[in-house]
């Protein structure tokens, strides 16, 4: 086993940041209290998961009062795509590269994908042409989980508010909120999804932004908490640690993004030249997050090359990390246009906070040096 670990799998998870931890340590202790309840120690605990509120409608740009703490991404997700729908049914719409958090829901009430162009933008004339009077709610991730590619959610609001006045507008943040100014991407979008763990926060939390005059009923019945559409006892620690890495993000993330679209070009580039038929996938980089790189590598197997980089310390994947472990065909790619064959040597290096020089350096030789051996294998 080599000395040192190479991760390169942030879009997966990203590492707890340091102030996050410091953060949350006291809640791990000393400090508890169902924030629900009415003495000192719930209003102190209610303090803190108001406090962190304040920094996630300042990272979205929306209103504390907008803001629903969940579990996560995929119940930030389903509370949007399944609350909508209970609150006013019609017709759902999503686009065709959508994480599952979102296709699932999205294909549970009865909606439809709208497709993207080989970039994985969506197609906006084919949204125009499916909308029309009985759409309630149209999903469009702000960037994407495999390929990195960020989507136009203004363009998107515009053609919903044109076609369909009616109905919501729901964005899955989860992926850009580490890299982009939320207020301008996601300014029209009437509910917004975060994760904590995607951002050097604690996994296991999440809030969805519901901006005020939203149809939206909850989803799982309780105790009423968060405007009564999330019940459940808040996790005070995540929330506080969410928060705190938040605020990470909010003071580092220009110049983290300029850092590592520094390294994720170097990277680009030197496998692209490293290994022969190598093909970038997807956008422009500059149409894309400054940490996402993927590949398709002709000639290899993506189960087999992830199994030959993590033998020798390089942590990476070939799609979302979401189904366990099995390697699925990515429906992603399959959207995108890009052949079957093409997609089986698909690669995922997703670059994060923590990536340095020696990350790109060590990649640089091991994947070119994984493909060479499954090549000699296969040929
Ligand atoms: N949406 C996107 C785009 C994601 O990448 C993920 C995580 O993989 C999720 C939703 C799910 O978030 P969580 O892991 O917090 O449930």
């Amino acid at each position: 086993m080599p000395d040192e670990l190479t991760y390169v799998d942030h879009a997966a998870t990203t590492p707890l940041r340091p102030e996050a931890r410091t953060a949350m340590l006291p809640w791990l202790g000393e400090r508890f209290g169902n924030p629900s309840g009415a003495h000192r120690v719930a209003r102190a605990a209610r303090q803190a998961v108001d406090e962190a509120r304040d920094v996630v409608a300042e990272v979205v740009g929306c209103r504390p009062g907008d803001v629903v703490f969940t579990s996560g991404g995929t119940e930030a997700d389903n509370l949007a795509v399944r609350g909508v729908h209970a609150a006013r049914p019609g017709r759902v719409l999503c686009s065709a590269v959508e994480h599952e958090a979102v296709l699932q829901p999205v294909a549970h009430v009865g909606g439809t994908t709208v497709p993207v162009d080989e970039r994985g933008v969506v197609d906006l004339e084919a949204l125009d042409a499916s909308l029309g009077a009985g759409a309630t709610l149209v999903s469009v991730m702000a960037a994407n989980n495999e390929v990195g590619t960020v989507q136009p959610i203004d363009a998107v609001v515009e053609v919903v508010r044109r076609r369909a006045p009616a109905a919501a507008v729901h964005t899955d943040a989860v992926q850009a909120t580490a890299w982009l100014p939320l207020p301008e991407l996601v300014a029209g979008a009437d509910l917004v999804s975060l994760s904590s763990h995607k951002v050097g926060g604690p996994q296991g939390v999440g809030a969805l932004v519901v901006r005020q005059g939203t149809p939206l009923r909850a989803v799982a019945l309780g105790g009423g908490q968060e405007r009564e559409l999330r019940s459940g006892t808040h996790d005070v620690a995540g929330i506080v640690g969410f928060a705190a890495a938040l605020r990470q993000v909010l003071a580092t993330r220009d110049a983290t993004a300029a850092r590592v679209r520094a390294l994720r070009d170097r990277l680009a580039d030197g496998l692209v030249a490293a290994v022969p038929g190598a093909v970038e996938t997807g956008a422009p980089r500059d149409g894309r997050l400054p940490g996402a790189l993927h590949l398709c590598l002709p000639g290899v197997e993506s189960e087999s090359l992830l199994f030959l980089l993590d033998e020798d310390g390089v942590c990476a994947s070939a799609a979302s990390a979401c189904a366990s472990g099995a390697q699925q065909a990515s429906h992603v790619l399959a959207a995108m246009g890009v052949p079957a064959e093409q997609a089986r040597g698909a690669l995922r290096l997703s670059l994060g906070w923590t990536t340095t020089a020696a990350d790109v350096d060590r990649s640089l030789r091991a994947v070119p040096r994984a493909v060479a051996r499954l090549r000699e294998v296969t040929v």
